[in-house]
């Protein structure tokens, strides 16, 4: 037997009818970092009709170490995380749909976003944007994959509307990962990422193909003794006091408006997105900043590299701050030379 899914097809569990399900399979990718890169490659690679790519970062020479779909060329180039691994997708199956999206999720726009999809898988690095996801997928009616890892530790779980507990119900039974600590104040072991994008992908597949959501939140350590799994189920499933299974409200959703949202994302780096923001003028930035220091442009960004400090600005109009951990430095930086 020949052809691109035959191994697939040969398997007793997913068989012709099973691949024929996947194929129309749409999902959405809540960042493409370690594991949500893993996890596109893995559901482009087996097959699946479309993938959209969400990312609000570009590729940094910190994430090639276990971050799959990007090279040296893409740190280099500064390029955008979404449109980066569209590009390697592409190359690796040009049949599949694929539509990278460089935006940060946020009240505004999740719904948009994510609508139009069987499955949203949510490898996002923290957990504002977690609950923001579980609850527009809620309020969709639309399954999400929660999959996650710092340190040694991984957990997935698939939450089904009126089936399976969404991360809201599970919050109040044992604290997610990365609520506290995260990759880029822990680290993390370089080989789970890949391990706990395949077994949130195995989840999706099962959910696919018609099989029943695998129980409780799967949780994965790797290091001390090697692999070790166990299940946490967490009561009864759906947490009745949960609004948004309950299709009450979704409390994410209705965060207010701010007029400006700042936020650490990583490391040395701080996010500064201004409601209404306008498209940004590249032209003028490139002009002031380049006598400044070192500036890159793609259609999607402008970096520049300056004497204390490293902008990047989206066409979006967010802009992320590199250099410091400060939110009130952070916002100076971005008024001397972004401006308000
Ligand atoms: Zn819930």
């Amino acid at each position: 037997m020949s052809g691109r899914h035959s191994r697939s097809v040969l398997f007793p569990g997913i068989g012709s009818a099973g691949q024929e399900r996947i194929g129309r399979l749409r999902v959405a990718f809540v960042g493409v970092g370690a594991v949500g890169a893993a996890a596109a490659e893995l559901a482009v690679r087996a097959g699946v009709m479309k993938a959209t790519l969400i990312d609000r970062d570009v590729v940094e020479p910190s994430n090639l170490s276990r971050q799959l779909l990007f090279d040296a060329s893409d740190a280099a180039e500064v390029r955008p995380k979404a449109t980066a691994a569209a590009v390697r997708l592409a190359a690796i199956d040009p049949s599949v749909q694929l539509v990278p999206v460089v935006a940060d999720l946020e009240p505004g726009n999740v719904r948009a976003i994510l609508a139009g999809h069987d499955l949203v898988f949510d490898g996002s690095d923290n957990f504002e944007t977690r609950l923001l996801v579980s609850d527009a997928s809620r309020s969709l009616g639309t399954p999400s994959l929660y999959a996650a890892c710092v340190g040694d530790e991984g957990r997935v779980a698939l939450s089904v509307p009126g089936r399976t507990p969404c991360l809201r119900c599970w919050v109040e039974a044992s604290p997610p990962a990365g609520e506290g600590p995260t990759c880029d104040t822990a680290g993390v072991v370089p080989t789970l990422p890949a391990l706990v994008a395949a077994a949130g992908l195995t989840e999706a597949l099962r959910f696919a193909v018609g099989m029943e959501p695998a129980p409780g939140l799967l949780v994965l350590t790797l290091w001390e003794n090697g692999l070790r799994t166990r299940r946490l189920l967490g009561g009864a499933g759906i947490n009745p006091a949960c609004p948004a299974c309950a299709g009450r409200s979704y409390p994410a959703l209705e965060a207010g408006a701010a007029a400006e949202t700042v936020k650490l994302c990583g490391r040395q780096s701080v996010q500064i997105a201004r409601a209404g923001r306008p498209r940004p003028d590249f032209d003028g930035l490139e002009r002031r900043l380049a006598p400044l220091g070192r500036v890159r442009r793609s259609a999607e960004l402008l970096n520049a590299d300056l004497a204390d400090v490293s902008l990047t600005i989206f066409s979006d109009g967010r802009c992320v701050v590199r250099g410091t951990d400060d939110p009130v430095r952070a916002r100076g930086y971005y008024d001397r030379y972004v401006g308000g």
